[in-house]
């Protein structure tokens, strides 16, 4: 089985933009890979157009380490976040066609299966005025819709401080919605490495009495010194990874033991080889996965593969109930979180199970969209409408 096309589509949203690979065979299969790049679309559709052209046409799908190997080594220059998300799409898409040739789910090649259900948390819930009573009604969603967990930045545009005011609405945000879900739902602080390592621990200190599940990203993730300062200085558990893309970006963090949840984004570091690799590895440091997942309906089926094979596993982001609920009919096969418990259920179909819709791919054409999180509004991700809970 030989790779013999690729092609790449790209489908917009009010804050995000979705790039889906697919790969054909000379066997007739047809595999697919899912990433959205922040802010650089166009740079990953070439990066994705340069690595396909030279490596992936014309090689067996199942030789993903060979691939890894040479985008690696055999193009010389460092591989970082652009090059790892297409070499991720490809990896998703050999896969997807490794399953579809065998007649198995992707899990079965990833280990086999170790959970039955994947548990999840809701993010892009918050798309409304930032206050306490706004958090408080909006959360009702998240739980109606069945999640035990979900993330939430109430820090506004904040960028290195924080004023008192604005700590003091932050808190209130957070102690409304703990007051609203009650004490056994997860609530995970997200931060956006917004701060300086004094101004993160005043914040952790003002939201431990509210028991967030993590705080994530305290201090931006190339600040290594700042992380082990935060550390130092604050209980709570400590998220991060979604910005670093391979092996040797989690060095310090795993010696240094400044991170408890490895946040990598499947779809940005080299994609299930990479993946796979990295969790082995955290698994010697007792630290469990927890991949950011930003994602459309192809990645989110990657991850889930992943997470059902994955031993030390804790949880996976998803966005897609609360934010742009429409990519779900971008494919055949989406993932669903069963609102009876907020988990997703065990894929049985071959490959990632997910075909693309190519007629609902072509109505949502780009939207060459900036997201900026250092903006004034950022989290009302241009106001799209919440679907209502049935
Ligand atoms: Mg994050």
């Amino acid at each position: 089985m030989r790779v013999i096309d690729v092609t790449t589509h790209t489908v917009g949203t009010p804050w995000r933009e979705l790039n889906f690979v697919e790969l054909t065979t000379d066997t007739g299969l047809r595999g697919v890979g899912e990433a959205r790049m922040v802010n650089k679309t166009d740079t990953l559709v070439a990066c994705i157009n340069e690595i396909g052209g030279r490596y992936v046409l014309g090689m067996d799908p199942f030789d993903v380490e060979r691939l890894q190997w040479r985008v690696h080594w055999e193009d010389y220059a460092r591989a970082g976040e652009v090059t790892q998300t297409a070499l991720a799409c490809f990896d998703q898409a050999c896969h997807d066609l490794m399953g579809q040739e065998l007649g198995v789910p992707v899990w079965k090649l990833l280990g086999g299966q170790f959970r039955q259900r994947v548990p999840s948390y809701a993010n892009g819930w918050y798309q409304g005025d930032r206050n306490p009573e706004s958090f408080a009604t909006m959360v009702k969603n998240v739980v109606g819709r069945g999640y035990r967990a979900l993330k939430v930045d109430p820090f506004g545009a904040a960028t290195a401080e924080l004023s008192q005011a604005q700590l003091q609405l932050s808190a209130d945000i957070i102690g409304a919605i703990r007051a609203e879900v009650g004490p056994d739902v997860q609530i995970m602080i997200e931060m956006h490495g917004r701060f300086t390592a004094a101004t993160a621990l005043r914040v952790a200190e003002a939201l431990e009495q509210y028991r967030p599940e993590w705080i994530e990203e305290p201090v931006p993730p190339y600040y290594p010194a700042a992380m082990k300062q935060v550390r130092a200085g604050t209980n709570l558990a400590i998220a991060t990874g979604e910005r670093a893309h391979t092996l040797a970006d989690f060095r310090e963090f795993f010696e240094q033991g400044t991170v408890d949840f490895v946040q990598a984004d499947l779809t940005h570091f080299g994609g299930f080889t990479g993946m796979r690799k990295l969790a082995g590895w955290a698994e010697a440091y007792g630290l469990l996965m927890a991949p950011h997942n930003v994602t459309g309906p192809v990645g989110t089926a990657a991850n889930l593969h992943f997470a059902i094979a994955c031993g030390n596993y804790k949880i996976l982001e998803h966005f897609n109930d609360f934010a742009d609920p429409w990519v779900f009919d971008l494919v055949e096969g989406a993932p669903a979180v069963d609102p009876a418990d907020g988990c997703f259920a065990l894929p049985t179909a071959p490959g990632l199970g997910v075909r693309l819709n190519h007629e609902a791919i072509a109505a949502r054409p780009r939207t060459r969209v900036h997201f900026n999180l250092m903006a004034e509004g950022w989290e009302t991700r241009a106001a799209a409408p919440m679907p209502p809970v049935e």
